[in-house]
């Protein structure tokens, strides 16, 4: 609508070009319900893609608490009071035995960020190890260990030299597949240790995500996190585990991300989600680990931990578990991804499935044995998906996969639709 193409204009002029919008022609969204999002006409939109609203949009019991709590109090964790004490229970609550200790924060990046300064304080040493093709964040340091080349192609250029990457160890297209990947990606790890330490330095950490949400969410060859984290501890490293899209509740079968590799990581990093797209993020970690950053001073974030963000994570907790939703992710998403995996058998563009919950990845590939990226064809299904009232965009280092991370209320009949759909692009074509 000409109104519609007015306001895009006015967005183009006033709000800065790097932070775009995947549509060059987008709906204009003015509501949302659950997995749905309405556009200005009223016309619903599946929205298939967005990582951060889990317990979909529009809730009203979260709206209702927000509300009541702004309207009582909010300020910062500088003062007392109970909402901050009894979120940080629960968060730790939630997470392995040990992993004791909650910073709150506002974001991904800066719950990234706070691990890395952790890992720098309590090891003494810099040098950290993040995986190739990962995404970690924007901010200075979060940015540094991510090497993902579809957000920043640039990112190999321009790595301070205490990041260390290391080849990402993708079982399906990476250097090393089948039964020998893991001795293949962890020998790499140790090649990139001795590196290190050949130039005199020590290990200070390693971040990963527990299943490659970048690379399109595809598991880590099994064992891995174990043999690299012993590595790592070996040296007096600290292990940290991004769990920012992968963790809670998610991949339906595991609440974390690191349960998938039989692993306890030293730091989680926690945000999305946890919010249900209001501003929050944690770091969860021991004692020792937490109390080490006394040595650079205190830490203070101006709203992190604020009331009103403790309220909006325990009402997210709340619901998640009144509404069973990692269950429903769990179920709705192995239906979801056995339809998927049927389109695979009719339709050779699809080379693979990965994932599991309600985070999976379809990648598209011209031929099955090459591999070979299908990017153009990824975004042109991409768009016919959208005509149809699917959202979806595409993901990996190639833009070749399918971002299928749906709020955890996704219905089995919404699933449906998402596959009817998919495989009428398929069938008539792009
Ligand atoms: N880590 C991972 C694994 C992420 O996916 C993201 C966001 N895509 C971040 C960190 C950064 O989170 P935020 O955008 O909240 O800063």
């Amino acid at each position: 609508a000409p109104e519609s193409h007015a306001l895009l204009e006015r967005r183009k002029k006033s709000f800065a070009k790097p932070q775009k919008n995947y549509y060059a022609d987008p709906p204009q969204i003015e509501r949302g319900w659950r997995e749905h999002l309405f556009d200005v006409n009223g016309r619903a939109y599946l929205d298939m893609v967005n990582n951060v609203t889990i317990l979909g949009h529009g809730n009203p019991r979260l709206a209702e608490a927000v509300g009541r709590q702004w309207a009582m109090l909010n300020t910062n964790s500088r003062f007392h009071y109970a909402a901050v004490a009894e979120f940080s229970d629960r968060l730790a609550s939630l997470a392995p035995e040990g992993l004791d200790t909650v910073f709150l924060v506002n974001s991904g990046s800066e719950a990234v960020d706070l691990a890395l300064r952790l890992a720098w304080a309590h090891s003494g040493h810099r040098n950290i190890l993040s995986l190739l093709e990962a995404y970690h964040g924007w901010t200075v340091a979060s940015d540094a260990v991510s090497t993902s080349l579809a957000d920043n192609p640039r990112a190999l250029e321009t790595r301070p030299d205490w990041v260390h990457p290391v080849l990402s160890p993708n079982t399906y297209r990476g250097k090393h597949r089948g039964e020998d990947a893991t001795d293949g990606y962890v020998q790499a790890v140790i090649d990139k240790i001795a590196e290190i330490e050949n130039a005199g330095g020590q290990l200070g950490g390693f971040i990963a995500e527990s299943v490659y949400g970048n690379a399109g969410g595809i598991p880590l060859p099994p064992g891995y996190l174990q043999e690299v984290y012993k590595l790592v501890r070996e040296r007096g490293g600290l292990c940290i585990a991004d769990e920012v899209q992968v963790g809670y509740g998610r991949l339906g079968h595991h609440f974390w991300g690191f349960e998938q590799q039989g692993v306890v990581p030293d730091i989680i990093t926690v945000a999305k989600g946890m919010g249900n797209g209001h501003p929050l993020g944690a770091v969860i970690t021991r004692r020792e680990i937490a109390d080490s950053l006394e040595k650079e001073g205190y830490f203070f974030s101006s709203s992190g931990g604020s009331p009103v963000s403790c309220v909006v994570g325990m009402t997210v907790l709340d619901i998640m578990r009144d509404e069973k939703l990692q269950l429903n992710a769990r179920d709705t998403g192995d239906h979801l991804k056995a339809r998927l995996e049927a389109l695979g058998q009719r339709f050779p563009i699809v080379g693979a499935v990965h994932g599991m919950g309600l985070y999976l990845g379809l990648e598209f590939v011209r031929d099955r044995e090459t591999l070979e990226p299908a990017t153009e064809e990824t975004s042109a299904i991409c768009d016919r998906l959208l005509d149809l009232g699917v959202i979806m965009q595409p993901t990996g280092d190639h833009l070749n996969v399918l971002k299928i991370k749906p709020p955890l209320c996704l219905g089995k009949e919404s699933a449906d639709f998402f596959a009817d759909m998919l495989e009428k692009v398929l069938s008539d074509g792009w």
